[in-house]
């Protein structure tokens, strides 16, 4: 494969400036964050507890951490859009999928890849809470408190869990994309400068 970029390489490895988190470390991470959560929610009720994942940048976290919770849980999914191809949140995300499951009475956690303005997850805040839910925790894998422009509550006796603090930069991988590319790099970086166009 070639190292400059080009159509066929791009999303791929080669453009990666610098690494953040790594493979392993994200590993170690998301078993703590398991255990944790596990430990919150022994003997939970009701149960199930829901985890909802945040699609599609948080498919990657959800199906890590689901593996590492010993507690039962149901699993599903909300779509939220925001960035379209850009760097930049819109400041005004859409809830363009919604929930399956009846979330009413229920403990809720929501599964983030990364929590930047705070606008997608106030608003999915909003979302969920009208549904009625017992408590809404957010579990997320990373937080730019840096950026952040809208805060957030949790509902009930929510808890907040996050993977790691993110420098303020706009990372890719380990679910997260630029332009829905390398969504599939196992671990988390930087892009070189020249990709972002
Ligand atoms: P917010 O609404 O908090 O500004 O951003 C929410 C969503 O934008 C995140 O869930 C994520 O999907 C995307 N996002 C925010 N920061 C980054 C970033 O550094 N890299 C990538 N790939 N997506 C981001
Ligand atoms: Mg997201
Ligand atoms: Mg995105």
């Amino acid at each position: 494969f070639s190292s400059s970029p080009s159509p066929s390489s791009m999303g791929s490895e080669a453009e990666i400036e610098r690494v953040l988190w790594t493979e392993e470390e994200i590993a170690r991470r998301v078993a703590e964050l398991g255990a944790a959560i596990s430990a919150d929610f022994k003997g939970a009720v009701p149960s199930p507890v829901v985890l909802v994942g945040v699609a599609t940048g948080a498919f990657l976290f959800l199906a890590d951490i689901a593996r590492e919770i010993t507690v039962p849980v149901a699993i599903d999914f909300v779509r939220a859009e925001s960035y379209g191809a850009g760097t930049e949140s819109s400041g005004e995300p859409r809830i363009s999928g919604d929930l399956k499951i009846d979330v009413e009475g229920k403990h809720v956690i929501i599964v983030e890849d990364i929590v930047d303005t705070g606008n997608t997850l106030s608003r999915l805040m909003s979302h969920l809470e009208k549904k009625g839910p017992l408590s809404v925790s957010l579990c997320t894998f990373l937080d730019k408190p840096a950026r952040r422009r809208v805060n957030f509550e949790l509902v009930g006796e929510g808890k907040f869990y996050r993977g790691f603090e993110c420098p303020d930069y706009f990372v890719v991988g380990y679910g997260m994309d630029y332009a829905e590319l390398y969504r599939n790099l196992p671990y988390v970086g930087i892009l070189k400068p020249e990709m972002y166009k």
